[in-house]
């Protein structure tokens, strides 16, 4: 896929300009109203925004559902808005991202459509109007990527086309400032998860790997300090990690990590980053022994394990065993649960059987279920200090 230049704005105060230069006249806003108004963007865009014909999307629950995107349909299409603008999270900026794209598609008057298109079935053809996401957490890079998650049915599923990709991202870290701790947490460990596995996945290239290293190496260094005792060098080095690691992963896509977390989320409300960063450290063990045998990479063993010793790098460690313990410390630090916690009266097996083939087959190292069970049994019960 050609990566598609995307500019970078890094100050929220640049959005009034922004819709001078598109020509904007009608707004349609999918927002976060408590990040909206936590994060301070509402004290500045507050007057920018009466300018404008205006359309506000607030009301959708956590992680995107297919219902959400249809009722967002149905008013993108009665407000006929000419740029979409994103604020939140992942999801408020996913949504968005669905939502322009999908209202302007032939037939979206119908929920099928939508239906169709979410599932995988359908493919878009039609670009939307020019998208403005703002994140206001530093995590899951979204703003960068060429895809959302979407759930139907209670099912996961990814969409992804070029057209996804907003248009400008405006990642100001003045807006994570008030950021509870525990979501610095959890998001900050998706933005050094995703890194972390984007160097590994089968689909690394040059370009996304220097991305990733410098996302993961920021990441590392910094999660602790904007979680326990925030600082705006903190906060600013966790934007810019989010940020590249969405701008890795945009090209990458993520690997095992992320295949055995979705259900982690769904079944147990485990944070999307937490339940990322839960298997992380036993996934880096077993990748590290990568062989010719059990390789995925056409590239073979030795350029995966060449990729692993960046990670080892990034991570300030000689061995995987240091690097292992290097990573359960940072998320005993920010108060991560272990895989053990988490499935204390729980099923490693439905966790396991419940894995996304696609992601799996990204990572480096075949992988077959019993060897899953077996590597995921193997991480401790409680966190290493
Ligand atoms: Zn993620």
């Amino acid at each position: 896929m050609s990566v598609v230049q995307q500019p970078l704005i890094e100050s929220i105060h640049e959005v009034d300009s922004l819709l001078e230069t598109l020509c904007a006249d009608r707004l349609f806003l999918v927002i976060d109203e408590p990040a909206y108004r936590a994060s301070g963007a509402h004290a500045i865009l507050e007057n920018c925004f009466q300018k404008y014909a205006t359309v506000v999307f607030s009301h959708f629950e956590l992680n995107p559902k297919l219902e959400d995107v249809q009722r967002g349909i149905e008013v993108y299409r009665n407000f006929e808005p000419d740029v979409v603008i994103a604020l939140g999270g992942g999801t408020a900026i996913d949504l968005a991202k669905l939502i322009g794209t999908l209202s302007v598609q032939k037939g979206a008057e119908h929920s099928k459509c939508s239906r169709d298109i979410a599932m995988g079935v359908v493919a878009i053809e039609i670009e939307g109007k020019p998208m403005i996401a703002i994140p206001t957490t530093a995590g899951t890079g979204s703003e960068a990527t060429h895809f959302a998650v979407v759930y139907v049915d209670g099912e996961k599923y990814s969409v992804a086309h070029p057209s996804l990709l907003p248009d400008y991202a405006i990642v100001d870290p003045t807006l994570t400032e008030s950021l509870p701790k525990r979501i610095t947490a959890a998001t900050g460990l998706d933005a050094l998860c995703q890194a972390i596995e984007s160097i590994w996945a089968v689909a690394a290239t040059e370009e996304s790997m220097g991305y990733a290293q410098e996302a993961a190496r920021l990441a590392f260094d910094h999660l602790e300090t904007a979680v326990n005792a925030p600082t705006p060098e903190a906060r600013r080095a966790m934007c810019r990690a989010s940020h590249l690691a969405g701008k890795a992963i945009n090209i990458t896509k993520t690997t095992a990590p992320h295949a055995l977390s979705y259900f982690l989320t769904s079944r147990y409300g485990v944070p999307h980053g937490m339940a990322v960063a839960t298997t992380l450290r036993a996934m880096l063990a077993f990748n590290a022994d990568v062989t010719d045998d059990d390789c995925v990479d056409p590239r073979g063993a030795t350029a995966v394990r060449e990729r692993i010793a960046r990670i080892l790098n990034v991570l300030g460690t000689d061995g995987v065993d240091e690097a292992c313990s290097a990573v359960s410390r940072l998320l005993s630090q920010v108060e991560c649960p272990t895989l053990k916690e988490i499935l204390v009266n729980g099923d490693l097996m439905a966790v396991v059987d419940s894995a996304n083939i696609e992601r799996l087959s990204n990572n480096p190292r075949r992988v077959s279920r019993e060897q899953l069970i077996e590597v995921l049994s193997s991480e401790p019960f409680q966190s290493e200090t």
